[in-house]
């Protein structure tokens, strides 16, 4: 199972693409394809449309989509985006931050 450097519940900054610069809490990883779920990054719009004979209405859903874990950085709380190093404390593998050394816990 590979894993990635970027967890849930994580606040990540986005690199690349229409939202750049944006911040956000990382809703799911999908350590497959490399990709994350970022709350209010890379929203679509879908039309809903109402399907006749029932009483739906159609209107606009909005949904985040996955984006490559290359195209965000971890949010380090001392110094901001970063890349993510790793060390073994305590016999368990521990992100820290390879700015300043900050530990970064993963937060259930
Ligand atoms: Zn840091």
């Amino acid at each position: 199972m590979p894993s990635l450097n970027i967890h849930r519940n994580d606040t990540v900054k986005v690199l690349t693409g229409a939202d750049r610069g944006k911040t956000g809490r990382v809703l799911r990883v999908f350590p497959d394809k490399s990709t994350v779920l970022v709350e209010h990054v890379r929203v679509v719009k879908k039309t809903v449309s109402g399907k006749q004979g029932q009483n739906t209405r159609g209107g606009i859903a909005e949904q985040e989509s996955p984006i490559d874990v290359s195209n965000v950085a971890l949010v380090c709380p001392n110094c901001g985006p970063t890349r993510v190093g790793f060390k073994t404390e305590s016999d368990s593998r521990v992100r820290v931050c390879k700015k300043c050394g900050q530990t970064l816990p993963t937060k259930k």
